[in-house]
């Protein structure tokens, strides 16, 4: 929701703490509260790049929930969220509670210090984040194959829209009701390990500060169009890609062998699940990859896999089932849309689901 600061807030939602500074009463004691300095930018959306000016501005009223602030000449949102949350990537959290683009000088701006709305239900509309699924980059037109050309156009395209492309990791917050995500939030994820991945889509990431998480399934890694160990530790320890685990062998998990036990079965399914996380935990320690995420092979799970699920302490599943994902989503149940080769942008712009009505099923 769009609030501006002056007259018109005072008495509207914005809590006691903007009553209070509305009412002139004397702000907080500043600076000992302010967290230090934002560490240096993350990969996330397009994350803010330092250097930018240390805000300048003046604290003009401060409660537990938020503060307001006067901003001087050349502040910019990184900058004032560096300063107050301690992570100049949160900028947009400012953006969104003012309803404005950028900070002007003069013009006083809320700071939530608290998330205003974790769960991202406005005016009858509810937040969802579409998740993307990928497979493989190149020429050729096959459908599993999206052209290096049409991944670029697709990247291009977000981030002209202000976009923030973020790691699946960073849904968890937002899954559990506590964390805000911005409005235009999207996850790309790419499955299986082809070398593609690291010819064609990590340099087009890299490009546009953007990020993906990349499922692998181990028993690929060094196979002929496979990507090698080299390459997974390069893209993890570049802060891009985020590498989680896509099975083993890539068996259908919830299709039996002739003849499997319900025993051997589920030992199977627990290997499945267990054998990738610690396989890539420790080839790619110096990349101090942290597996908690999991990508069913051809999207399929049942009782069984979601019990070895949380045996194996994954927090995030995610299905082929397409559409966006509410707060309220099963967190090892995600709803994630396939991009395939021959969509062409307009495809592509339906599918990013970021909202849907209330009251829609
Ligand atoms: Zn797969």
């Amino acid at each position: 929701m769009a609030v501006r600061v002056g007259a018109a807030a005072c008495g509207s939602f914005v809590s006691l703490a903007l009553l209070a500074a509305c009412a002139g009463r004397a702000p907080a004691p500043p600076a000992a509260a302010e967290p230090p300095a934002a560490p240096a930018a993350r990969a996330q959306g397009r994350a803010a790049t330092p250097p930018f000016p240390q805000a300048a501005g003046e604290v003009i009223g401060r409660g537990e929930r938020l503060l307001i602030y006067l901003p001087h000449d050349g502040d910019q949102l990184p900058a004032i969220a560096a300063r107050f949350l301690g992570d100049a990537d949160k900028h947009w959290t400012i953006a969104e509670a003012n309803g404005v683009p950028r900070a002007e000088a003069g013009q006083p701006l809320i700071v939530p210090l608290q998330p205003l709305n974790p769960t991202g239900v406005r005016n009858g509309e509810l937040q969802t984040v579409p998740i993307l699924c990928y497979h493989r980059f190149g020429a050729g037109g096959a459908k599993m194959v999206v052209s290096p050309a049409n991944f670029a156009a697709q990247l291009d395209w977000l981030a002209r829209n202000d976009y923030q492309v973020l790691k699946l990791s960073q849904v968890a917050g937002f899954l559990a009701g506590r964390e805000p995500l911005p409005r235009r939030s999207v996850v790309i994820t790419i499955d299986d390990g082809y070398e593609s991945v690291y010819r064609h889509a990590w340099p087009l990431l890299k490009k546009h500060g953007f990020t993906a998480t990349l499922f692998v399934y181990t028993d690929f890694i060094g196979a002929a169009d496979g990507l090698s160990w080299a390459q997974l530790q390069e893209m993890a320890a570049s802060g891009v890609i985020d590498i989680q685990a896509h099975s083993k062998t890539h068996r259908n998990l919830t299709d039996r062998s002739a003849g499997e036990s319900d025993e051997r079965y589920r030992q199977a399914i627990e290997t499945e699940l267990r054998a990738p996380r610690e396989l890539l935990e420790k080839r790619l320690a110096a990349a101090k990859v942290k597996v908690q995420q999991f990508a069913y092979p051809f999207g399929d799970a049942n009782d069984v896999v979601l019990d070895a699920m949380s045996r194996q302490r994954y927090q995030l599943g995610v299905t082929v089932q397409p559409g966006g994902n509410a707060f309220f989503s099963q967190p090892t149940l995600l709803k994630r849309t396939m991009i395939f080769g021959d969509l062409d942008l307009d495809g592509f712009k339906s599918k990013l689901q970021i909202s849907r009505s209330v009251s829609a099923p």
